[in-house]
């Protein structure tokens, strides 16, 4: 068992050795552990984590999300593939900022939430589009911490919200 997360490329349905199905079942059969949306061979599956992961985005979606990360057991992460930046990446990532402006969800608590991901990824993009919904991100309420609604999830979320606008309006305004 991992614990560095169990959002771990060796339980995730996008793996070929797992034959569509999420969790244990195939983790000893002897294929080769291979991406199938990102198309790279993955040599550690246990410590490798990115955000398309069934336990952070259950809705299957079958675009690469963010950067490939590996960790390890203390749970700590780090790039290992970059999403590359294309435009039909940075079109993506902005309709997935749209959906998070239409509300959060609660997810897996290893690694970080996919919003913050796909927030992050624009940031790094310079994608001066992202602007105007991450305004409205920004503005959502953080719950107290007796909400039924983990907190944390939002509180991670504005927070990127945030400092992904101090780093695109600089960007805006210098080209202005
Ligand atoms: S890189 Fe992401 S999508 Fe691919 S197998 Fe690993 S967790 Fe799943």
């Amino acid at each position: 068992m991992p614990n560095g997360g169990s959002d771990c490329c060796g339980t995730c349905w996008f793996n070929t050795k797992n034959k569509g199905e999420a969790g244990y079942k195939h983790s000893r059969d002897p294929d080769p552990d291979f991406c199938q949306i990102r198309k790279i061979a993955i040599q550690n599956p246990f410590y490798t984590y990115c955000a398309n992961h069934p336990h952070h985005m259950p809705g299957k979606v079958e675009i690469p999300v963010g950067s490939v990360y590996e960790g390890d057991s203390d749970g700590n992460r780090q790039v290992m593939v970059a999403l590359p930046d294309t435009s039909e990446n940075r079109f993506f990532h902005l309709l997935l900022l749209k959906e998070i402006c239409k509300g959060l969800r609660e997810e897996y608590p290893g690694g970080l939430p996919s919003s913050v991901i796909i927030i992050e990824q624009l940031a790094e993009w310079n994608e001066v589009d992202a602007i105007s919904d991450l305004e409205i991100i920004a503005a959502i309420e953080v719950p107290l911490k007796e909400s039924e609604f983990d907190p944390q999830t939002i509180a991670q979320t504005v927070s990127a919200a945030n400092s992904a606008l101090k780093k695109l309006k600089k960007i805006n305004n210098s080209r202005s």
